[in-house]
């Protein structure tokens, strides 16, 4: 394709892009696709054509084939998992990354891309209260990097012994502890970080889902009295389920006294630090050695980006350089490679969409979205605990409720049925989604409000929806 003939498709895409969000603000398509798994699949051809296309082709197919089979965060009505919230203007830098084809292998392959990062990761760390100890490096997901947090953790507690021999320093096998609420992605970082799955210590939690720091230290001085060797604690600021808050501060002064390494798992809730009043959510956050948050989820930065904050960068760079001939530049000791903050060698120019949010919406743009968020939680959750049969089962920190309808003497697996009764009418008639899961072994609903279209009135509707639906499953 020709530059002159992507200025005349880009476009044609970037009006399609539009209305596309134009209809998905206005609610239009049903938030989760009304397809049958298998159903694109079988409507493409098998192998790649021999013979180039038109683009018109294509176009056309977007429309009839890719779109059906679109499933919308950005629906004002969608109230499922947690936002992932792509503002306009961060789709614009998505393109803009992508057209300036900028691959970040080191410095020299691109500066421009490096030394953004470098000041969009740092912008970030004071819109989030955070001391200038931090720094900041952009990875695709949380789940990259908590694996970055736990190998960090694991090299610090074992005298960087794995890496240079494949072996533990000592025979003491390294254990993580974490919450019983901790993201599954916890779990997998410890286990493909080595750590071995009989010594992922999950931590029990307290009436509120949050870990229990006497439950911790009773846990680490018996792994040391059983000749094991404490290696890790991952807290969650917001977790997945109910967005708990572990408290970081007690974690924090039990991980200093035992020399462990503390990792927070922000991924949703740190985006709620650019408003002052939350951060007492994370009180103790300057005794951690590395953290996570993602602001393509509530924050706005279209998917996919990941902060990981650290604060001894030395040590990461220990555990995640190489230094090969043909990357050797003369810039190398004057500049970062991001190359050594991290999993991959190649890299994205991600910062070019933090920059954008940041200067089209401001610190202060982006405060009163989330308040926005914030205060239709709270106006729902006060409709929800005015009407008898309706249980709030979280403490409703941020922008999560966890709620069950409880009829009068249906408990057990009928509610249970009842639960799933109303929620998947719901979630099917394409009008709103909520999520379904479990708490304590007994299906309840998350409501996760926050997309960015999201106005008191799609708040309301839903409300109303939830109400019709209970009222249908009960008859
Ligand atoms: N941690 C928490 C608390 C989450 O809620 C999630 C996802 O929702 C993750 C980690 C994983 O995030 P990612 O998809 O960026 O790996």
């Amino acid at each position: 394709m020709t530059p002159e003939q992507f200025r005349q498709y880009g476009h044609q895409l970037v009006d399609w892009i539009a209305d596309q969000r134009t209809q998905i603000y206005q609610g239009q398509p049903p938030v989760m696709a009304p397809v049958k798994p298998g159903s694109l699949k079988s409507a493409l051809p098998r192998q790649a054509p021999e013979q180039p296309e038109s683009m018109a082709a294509i176009l056309a197919d977007l429309d009839h084939l890719i779109t059906p089979a679109c499933s919308h965060f950005l629906h004002p009505r969608f109230f499922g998992y947690f936002p992932s919230n792509g503002e306009l203007s961060t789709v614009l830098a998505d393109l803009v990354s992508t057209g300036l084809g900028q691959l970040g292998l080191n410095w020299q392959s691109s500066p421009a891309l490096t030394e953004l990062e470098e000041v969009t990761t740092d912008w970030l760390r004071q819109a989030l209260g955070l001391s200038d100890s931090w720094q900041g490096v952009i990875h695709d997901t949380a789940s990259v990097s908590t694996l970055v947090a736990l190998l960090s953790a694991r090299e610090r507690g074992n005298d960087y012994a794995m890496m240079h021999t494949g072996r533990r320093a000592d025979d003491k096998p390294l254990i993580v502890y974490t919450s019983a609420h901790a993201h599954s992605s916890v779990d997998k970082a410890a286990l493909l970080a080595g750590f071995g799955r009989e010594h992922i210590r999950h931590i029990e939690t307290d009436e509120q889902f949050a870990l229990r720091p006497d439950k911790l230290r009773a846990q680490i001085a018996a792994d040391r009295a059983a000749g094991l060797h404490p290696c890790a604690i991952v807290a969650t600021v917001g977790t997945t389920g109910t967005t708990a808050i572990d408290p970081v501060q007690a974690i924090g002064n039990i991980a200093g006294e035992e020399k462990l390494w503390l990792h927070v798992d922000a991924a949703l809730a740190g985006s709620a630090m650019i408003l002052p009043e939350c951060r007492t959510l994370w009180r103790g956050i300057e005794q951690a050695d590395s953290l996570v948050m993602n602001p393509h989820k509530w924050l706005g930065v279209a998917f996919d980006c990941s902060v990981y904050f650290v604060r001894d960068a030395e040590h990461l760079v220990r555990v995640m350089s190489t230094n090969p001939s043909y990357l050797q530049t003369a810039a190398d000791g004057q500049a970062k490679n991001y190359r050594d903050w991290g999993l991959q060698l190649g890299r994205r120019f991600r910062a070019l969409k933090l920059w954008f949010l940041f200067r089209e919406q401001g610190i202060e743009g982006l405060q009163t979205r989330l308040r926005r968020d914030l205060e239709n939680t709270r106006w729902l959750a006060e409709q929800v605990r005015a009407e008898h049969a309706w249980k709030i089962l979280n403490p409703v920190h941020l922008q999560t409720i966890c709620l069950r309808h409880e009829p009068e003497g249906v408990n057990g697996e009928a509610l249970d049925q009842h639960t799933l009764r109303w929620v998947n009418a719901i979630n099917q008639s394409g009008f709103a989604y909520l999520t379904p899961s479990q708490l304590q072994g007994r299906w309840m609903v998350r409501v996760s409000l926050g997309a960015l279209p999201t106005e008191r009135e799609h708040v309301e509707q839903l409300w109303r929806a939830m109400q019709a639906a209970v009222a249908e499953s009960a008859q």
